[in-house]
């Protein structure tokens, strides 16, 4: 059960948790290709220990247990696990979508 990136991460992107994380599941990194494109960062499902280490990291509360994602901030499970189940370029589409359900 991994860990989760939402909504706070837009506009902040400060990549505090992919300087911690212990096996570098968080990406686009810096110096990553697409980072500077990224809307925000993604934790890769498959390889995230659940060790807590981004949440006490993030400066905004953009990261939490899959468990913990509040109900308006649901569709951001998906959109972590498209950015590595099917692309980058996917994962950006949804957050499109997401921003424009909202507004
Ligand atoms: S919970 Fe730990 S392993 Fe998972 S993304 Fe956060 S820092 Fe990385
Ligand atoms: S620490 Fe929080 S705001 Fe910064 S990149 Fe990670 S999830 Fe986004």
């Amino acid at each position: 059960m991994p860990y989760v990136i939402a909504e706070p991460c837009i506009g902040t992107k400060d990549t505090a948790c992919a300087d911690v994380c212990p096996v570098d599941c968080i990406h686009p990194a810096p110096g990553e290709d697409g980072h500077e494109e990224a809307t925000i960062l993604f934790i890769d499902p498959n390889e995230c220990i659940d060790c807590d280490a981004c949440v006490e990291a993030c400066p905004v509360d953009a990261t939490m247990f899959e468990d913990d994602v509040p109900a308006q901030w649901e569709m951001f499970k998906e959109i972590n696990r498209t950015y590595y189940d099917e692309s980058p370029e996917a994962a950006e589409d949804m957050l499109k979508s997401y921003a424009v359900n909202k507004s």
